[in-house]
């Protein structure tokens, strides 16, 4: 019997973006001092995240964006491995990445091009593994661990009093827990449905506010609420 499918693609009707990094890539083998341009999808996501969550790998990311509206047709869509998730992981992952960037950063230092240069290979490297996992687990398992992600996830709003701006997933109490269709179409691969008696929904900080999950419920009981 055919083994189904932990998750499927999920069209979206957002506009593409991943052409971005691709031009990214391809003027920055000319012209590498382009590669500071880095520095906007480096900042952007964790000062997007204080105040909406992760709302940028969601829907201004132009690799995420690739990941979701690209690999994500050819996509083998398996779980998530569970120790990419983990914190320890997770932590090694901004180290690894950190330590990286300065090694390279010190010996080109003062060097615009060669500076430019350190930005442009991580993000070429990241990219290669990004896509070689998606083609192994699911589209989105290099942001389970990406450590932009990570620390826009540990920033994103927790507690009250949320900013004005912050929108989180809520799930019915009616929900009987089912389906978990939700949880199939999550391309973070998360569990919505656990917070169904939560008044506050559902406040994982890896949630791209995507609203994969709102769009396929099949008894639409889930909606994004802002809880200022
Ligand atoms: S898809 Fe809807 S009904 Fe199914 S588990 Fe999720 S919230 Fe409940
Ligand atoms: S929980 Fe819903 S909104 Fe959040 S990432 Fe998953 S599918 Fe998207």
């Amino acid at each position: 019997m055919k083994k189904q499918r932990f998750h499927k693609h999920y069209k979206r009707n957002t506009p593409s973006f991943y052409w971005i990094l691709f031009l990214y890539l391809i003027i920055g083998y000319f012209f590498p001092a382009i590669g500071f341009m880095a520095l906007i999808c480096m900042i952007g996501p964790i000062l997007t995240s204080l105040f909406r969550g992760r709302y940028w790998c969601g829907h201004i990311c132009p690799r995420g964006n690739m990941y979701d509206r690209l690999l994500s047709k050819y996509s083998p869509h398996r779980p998530i491995p569970k120790f990419v998730r983990t914190s320890g992981f997770r932590l090694f992952m901004i180290f690894f990445i950190f330590a990286m960037f300065g090694i390279q950063l010190y010996f080109s230092w003062g060097e615009w091009n060669g500076m430019g240069k350190v930005f442009w290979n991580i993000i070429l490297a990241t990219t290669i593994v990004g896509v070689l996992l998606s083609f192994i687990y699911a589209p989105r398992t290099w942001c389970s661990f990406c450590p932009m992600g990570t620390l826009s996830s540990w920033v994103s709003p927790k507690r009250v009093p949320f900013p004005k701006s912050f929108t989180s997933v809520h799930v019915s109490d009616t929900c009987e827990e089912k389906c978990k269709i939700c949880a199939r179409v999550c391309p973070m691969h998360l569990v919505p449905y656990t917070s169904r008696f939560d008044k506050l929904g559902y406040l994982d900080g890896d949630c791209l506010k995507c609203k994969n999950c709102i769009q396929a419920c099949p008894f639409k009981i889930i909606e994004m609420k802002n809880l200022s």
